[in-house]
């Protein structure tokens, strides 16, 4: 018959101030189903791994159940002392007493009676376990990156080793967004050099196998072994081994269409910031062909709808007003905006340069644009609830981001959270923002 050990952790005050371990104790026991219980302050402590090597030891369990916290963060403690001390570490179950009971359900008596029924659940599991021996299997070390923005093709570069093979997957051709900007904020050095230096790098890495105008059809696998399935721009399909996948797929600017206060879409030379560097890149003129006097930058367009700030468009739009100014000097150019988002003493700079070269800042409200006679205007009301009217010749819309297509199909397919906008969920936004909850699959 087997052997069971319960070890119930106080955690301190966190779980012995909330749960009655003592009823949880004298419930267990009346079930006659384990052979001890052991109780400790602090079982992961050094002290707490002793003296749980030991009663293993003296009581000669062969299974055990420990009602702790997370098997995320000591699941493998418990596990190694389990090894130490010759047991099988499968021949285990944690009970996750403190975040799903004691930190969860305020009522002591429910958040015991809660815990009493996981404990007893784990009990009941752990006679069935079977002992599982541990067995190495081969590791594929090469990576798959797919998207070949600029993030893509930093992180091939980065990953891509003498012993390290990096396949890029890019659905059109390398560059990304990138592609589309002109001048880069807050440097405003030239898009062009950098984004050429940055693709040859690559194309020129002999570790790097780029696959342009290809599409990942499928991915099975796991952490150090994934297969993937790739169409080529041929149209052939060819079978990728790697050990990693990184997600590079971008985003892309949110479309202010259906806000019929901003003209988007219906009025002549209004565009949003995206489009604006491409149509302006050789010149920047209205549709009747003469260069704008005056030009509106309305910011955090659309941001309401999303609900996020994208964190990039403020400096976006200080980029473009420089933009203007450095080639229509003459030109009135004015920022409407709601909030500054400029994080970094870096970024405060880029702002102060940007007022000093003249452009103007103006914190609205509310804000309409529509065309009277010849000229756009912008019809806005300010914090003191004044309203007023700008007549401008162009108007530019600084939208956020929003997820594309390949977020959704991607998450499905490796099996990745997506948060409640739309984007790939981090494992921890702080403490680990580039890992998932997928081994192996990075963003
Ligand atoms: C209007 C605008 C102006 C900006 N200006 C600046 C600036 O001045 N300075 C600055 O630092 N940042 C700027 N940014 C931000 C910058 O453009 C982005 O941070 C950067 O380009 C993101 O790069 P990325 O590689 O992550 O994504 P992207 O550039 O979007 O690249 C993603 C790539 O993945 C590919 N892809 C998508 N789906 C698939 C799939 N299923 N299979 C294979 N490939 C796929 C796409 O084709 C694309 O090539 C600006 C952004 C915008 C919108
Ligand atoms: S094992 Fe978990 S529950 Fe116990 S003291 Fe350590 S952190 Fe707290
Ligand atoms: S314009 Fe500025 S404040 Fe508005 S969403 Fe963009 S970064 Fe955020």
């Amino acid at each position: 018959m087997a052997k069971i050990g319960l070890y119930l952790c106080e955690c301190g005050p966190n779980i012995a101030e909330v749960l009655d371990l003592e009823k949880i104790s004298n419930e267990i026991k009346k079930d006659g189903k384990v052979a001890a219980i052991e109780r400790h302050k602090l079982l992961c402590s050094e002290d707490g791994k002793k003296f749980l090597a030991e009663s293993i030891e003296k009581n000669g369990f062969d299974r055990l159940v420990i009602a702790a916290c997370s098997p995320k963060q000591h699941e493998a403690t418990f596990m190694d002392v389990m090894s130490a001390a010759g047991l099988n570490p499968y021949m285990f179950q944690l009970v996750n007493v403190r975040e799903q009971c004691a930190w969860m359900t305020p009522d002591k008596e429910l958040a015991t009676y809660k815990a009493l029924r996981y404990i007893r659940a784990a009990i009941n599991r752990v006679r069935y376990h079977r002992a599982i021996e541990q067995k190495e299997i081969e590791c594929n070390a090469d990576a798959i990156v797919i998207g070949g923005g600029i993030t893509g093709m930093e992180a091939a570069l980065r990953a891509a080793q003498k012993e390290r093979r990096v396949y890029l997957i890019e659905q059109t051709e390398l560059g990304g967004m990138l592609k589309c900007h002109r001048v880069l904020f807050p440097t405003m050095e030239l898009v062009d050099q950098l984004l050429k230096a940055k693709v040859d790098a690559v194309r020129g890495n002999e570790q790097i196998e780029v696959f342009e105008n290809s599409e990942v059809k499928d991915v099975l696998g796991f952490f150090g072994n994934f297969v993937a399935t790739i169409e080529t721009k041929e149209k052939e399909e060819i079978t990728l081994h790697a050990g990693a996948i990184i997600l590079a797929t971008g985003a892309e600017p949110f479309s202010p269409e259906q806000l019929s206060n901003f003209g988007y879409g219906t009025l002549d030379d209004v565009y949003i910031a995206s489009e604006f560097e491409k149509v302006s890149a050789d010149r920047i003129a209205t549709k009747s062909g003469d260069p704008p006097k005056s030009v509106a930058i309305v910011h955090c367009v659309g941001r309401k709808n999303l609900g996020y700030c994208s964190e990039f468009c403020c400096a976006n739009s200080m980029k473009i007003a420089r933009y203007i100014k450095e080639r229509l000097s003459d030109a009135k150019v004015v920022q409407f905006y709601k909030n500054l988002c400029l994080p970094g003493t870096q970024y405060d700079k880029f702002y102060k340069e940007t007022a000093e070269k003249g452009v103007e800042f103006i914190r609205f409200t509310d804000i309409e644009v529509t065309r009277e006679a010849e000229r756009l205007s912008i019809k806005y009301r300010k914090e003191d609830h004044t309203e007023n009217n700008l007549p401008v010749d162009m108007v530019v819309l600084s939208t956020g981001l929003v997820p594309n297509s390949a977020t959704e199909r991607f998450a499905k397919m490796l099996n990745i959270p997506v948060d409640e906008y739309g984007f790939f969920k981090e494992e921890h936004v702080k403490l680990d923002p580039v890992s998932t909850v997928t081994e192996g699959v990075f963003i």
